[in-house]
């Protein structure tokens, strides 16, 4: 079967599926304070979100057209999604087996068995910070022994757990080293991101902004690093420290990685996107011909860039 590409020759086996854009938390980074859970399509009309049958309809003609290998699982909060073991069964059952996801961890430890159980294989926890008063300021939620008790309960169902740590200069980089600290005692692969320019923080992140560099610093102060080849389609760049433990960086920013992005982007409402930095959704739902999805795909693959730009559109819609 004819494979399809961008107008640079890249194919995408990943889709990341934003299941909904309600979230539990209101991360400093990613909710305006004075908006707190901005209109999704912005000049838009409200849509409604499609149900989790329509929704894997949608993602089963997506996998005919471009033979998907992973599928992400995000939001906005995924695991307040209602149907969530049920549509990962489905994907499942599509052939699809890397199932992900990446979630604010505050409802995991009900969850993790039945997800586990459902075919979920690894998950990517947000965790800011390991101090609870640092944790309620990027957060805005007293939540940080429920999200331990999440990543805890998700190692012992065997999933593959990663934690992401988002870095705002003032707010959380203290916590770079007790984070790293505690995600090399218990057996964690820690991710630090660079802040991006997404929603109300577009064009605007350089009071905040804390660089891989400044990471990387601070880091090497106590630890022998050694940069490790970046494998093609990944986000993150890992670092080996002399007793053999790995922490990656993603820096979206200052490295950004787009030439070998291999992904592609839904909503909870059926529109497509090929560009974390896009406003434009491309609406599927109501797309009914092979052709008609095969157009819209194609549309979307034009959205891709370069270089990351950033965007107004706030990752709680179009997921990280
Ligand atoms: N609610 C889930 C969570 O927080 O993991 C999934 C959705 S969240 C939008 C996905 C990821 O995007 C999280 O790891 C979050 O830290 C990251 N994120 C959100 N806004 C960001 C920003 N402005 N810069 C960098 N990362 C951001
Ligand atoms: Fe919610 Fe995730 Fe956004 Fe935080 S980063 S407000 S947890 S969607």
């Amino acid at each position: 079967m004819h494979t399809l590409t961008d107008p640079i020759g890249r194919s995408f086996k990943v889709l990341r599926v934003s299941l909904l854009d309600r979230c539990n938390f209101a991360c400093t980074y990613c909710v305006c304070e004075e908006e707190p859970q901005a209109a999704p399509h912005m000049s838009m009309p409200r849509q409604v979100i499609l149900s989790s049958d329509e929704l894997l309809d949608l993602i089963s003609r997506l996998h005919q057209l471009l033979q998907l290998r992973t599928i992400r699982l995000t939001g906005g909060e995924p695991l307040l999604y209602p149907d969530l073991p049920q549509l990962i069964q489905g994907i499942r059952r599509l052939g699809i087996s890397d199932i992900r996801m990446t979630t604010n961890g505050f409802l995991l430890a009900k969850k993790a068995a039945a997800l586990r159980e459902a075919g979920l294989r690894s998950i990517n926890v947000s965790l800011d910070a390991l101090s609870e008063r640092a944790f309620l300021r990027v957060t805005k939620r007293a939540g940080l022994q429920q999200v331990l008790d999440g990543i805890t309960a998700a190692q012992e169902t065997g999933l593959e757990v990663k934690i992401n740590t988002v870095i705002m200069a003032g707010e959380n980089d203290q916590e770079i080293l007790p984070l790293l600290d505690f995600a090399f005692r218990h057996g964690l692969k820690i991710r630090f991101l660079e802040l991006m320019g997404m929603g109300h923080l577009f064009g605007d992140t350089h009071k905040q902004f804390f660089s891989r560099q400044a990471i990387l610093d601070r880091i090497s102060r106590i630890y022998t690093i050694e940069e490790q080849p970046k494998p093609c389609g990944d986000t993150a760049t890992y670092w080996r420290t002399a007793c053999g433990h790995h922490f990656g960086i993603i820096a979206n920013e200052s490295h950004p990685f787009c030439t070998d992005c291999n992904r592609l982007r839904l909503d909870g409402y059926g529109n497509i996107y090929g560009c974390i930095s896009s406003n434009i959704p491309i609406p599927l739902r109501e797309v009914r011909s092979p052709q008609g999805l095969a157009n819209g795909v194609q549309a979307a693959l034009q959205q891709k860039q370069m270089r990351f730009s950033g965007s107004k559109r706030s990752m709680l819609t179009i997921g990280g």
